[in-house]
């Protein structure tokens, strides 16, 4: 199977292109169909098989098919346990978007927020964050999370060892109920 077949916008498959990939790999192949009919998954897969790929190009692809007036509202949050994992996830889903005007903002604690603040400002199509920073920028009331159409917890398992859960509850509680929901 080619990503052509898959019936995405030609500036996705333009910047596949451009990373270089020529096919999917297998949970790609798998998952981006089921993905794009906008079915709940819950995927498991090792790193490095291209899960990252696999949920955020189907993500893309949704948003280019919402009207441009409802831009710059976060429509997909992808939640991780890390920063490092946040940095990455973040960076990904730039190249896939790459050329679509789409865009992406990663926040994570640590750090100081006010950059961060000043991104979301400026309007975020798809959020990447950790569970703390994000909580605390959204009580602040620097995020709004109602117009969200996507949401996707990476590394599920992980942020439950890490103690997540009732950061999880809570961010559960505050996004609307009618949504694509991907586990990983
Ligand atoms: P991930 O499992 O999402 O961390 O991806 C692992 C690596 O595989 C990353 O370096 C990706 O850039 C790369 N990758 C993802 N999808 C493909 C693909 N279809 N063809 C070739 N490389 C890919």
């Amino acid at each position: 199977m080619a990503f052509d077949a898959l019936g995405l916008d030609p500036k996705i498959l333009d910047a596949l292109e451009a990373q270089g990939y020529t096919s999917p790999t297998p949970i790609q192949a798998q998952s981006i169909p089921i993905l794009l009919e906008g079915i709940d998954l819950l995927g498991t897969a090792q790193t490095g098989t291209g899960k990252t790929a696999a949920f955020t190009i189907p993500i893309v692809q949704h948003l280019l098919e919402q009207p441009t007036s409802k831009r710059r509202k976060i429509k997909a949050l992808v939640v991780t346990p890390t920063r490092e994992l946040a940095l990455q996830l973040g960076d990904n889903a730039k190249r896939y978007s790459k050329n679509t005007g789409l865009r992406t903002a990663i926040i994570f604690g640590g750090v100081g927020q006010s950059p961060q603040v000043d991104l979301l400002r400026k309007g975020v199509d798809i959020l990447v964050a950790t569970p703390g920073r994000l909580l605390d920028l959204q009580g602040q009331g620097h995020i709004d999370l109602s117009e969200l159409t996507h949401f996707v917890l990476d590394e599920a398992d992980q942020m439950l060892d890490m103690g997540f859960i009732h950061d999880i509850r809570k961010l559960l509680k505050i996004i609307p109920s009618k949504r694509q929901s991907l586990f990983f």
